[in-house]
């Protein structure tokens, strides 16, 4: 028997949980189960934080291609929230 998917959900889905504010999430890592990153999307005027590598590695690159990097981490919590306005 296979699972229908709501088209919305067939993108990044990563397992979330708010943290100690309604824009501080914890996200748990794919490759990783038992380890989970900080995301928070007030910091950096609203261009959002992770506390993963690939974040920290990329995020750099803002000042070359003037947008900000968005990780899975991150995606996942945008998509969350456009979720939660509907
Ligand atoms: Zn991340």
């Amino acid at each position: 028997m296979q699972e229908r998917k709501h088209p919305s959900s067939s993108r990044t889905r990563l397992k979330l949980e708010v943290f100690d504010c309604p824009r501080r999430f914890l996200v748990w890592s794919e490759s990783r189960p038992d380890e989970c990153h900080l995301v928070d999307l007030d910091e950096n005027e609203g261009r959002g934080e992770c506390s993963c590598e690939d974040w920290n590695f990329n995020q750099g690159d803002y000042y070359l291609w003037q947008k900000p990097y968005e990780c899975k981490h991150i995606k996942t919590c945008r998509l969350y929230e456009s979720q939660e306005d509907i």
